[in-house]
C-alpha cells in the first residue's frame, strides 16, 4: 500500500498512532487468525492496533473466502480459570 492512513490519537492513552507494518492477530467467530505485515496504525505509546475499515474488511474477506493459507500453527492455550495462584 502506497497511500498512508492519517490516524488519529490513540483512544486508549492518547499516545501517538503511525502507520506501520505489523503482525496482527485477529478473532473470527471463535477462530484465532494471524495475519503478517499488514499495515495498521500502531500506538507509539501502548501498542494499540488500529485497522483501517479498508484493511479489515480485506481481512475478514480473506478469512471468508477460505483459501489456502500460508501456513497454520499450533496455539498454546490455558484456561486461567484452572490456574491455582499459591
Ligand atoms: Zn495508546
Amino acid at each position: 500500500m502506497t497511500t498512508t492512513h492519517q490516524y488519529s490519537d490513540c483512544s486508549f492513552c492518547g499516545g501517538t498512532v503511525k502507520e506501520e507494518h505489523t503482525d496482527l492477530d485477529y478473532r473470527y467467530r471463535g477462530n484465532l487468525y494471524i495475519f503478517q505485515n499488514v499495515p495498521a496504525g500502531v500506538c507509539q505509546q501502548c501498542g494499540e492496533k488500529y485497522l483501517t475499515a479498508d484493511v479489515a474488511k480485506r481481512i475478514e474477506q480473506k478469512i471468508k473466502t477460505n483459501e489456502r493459507w500460508e501456513k497454520t500453527i499450533p496455539v498454546p492455550v490455558e484456561d486461567f480459570s484452572e490456574v491455582s495462584f499459591v
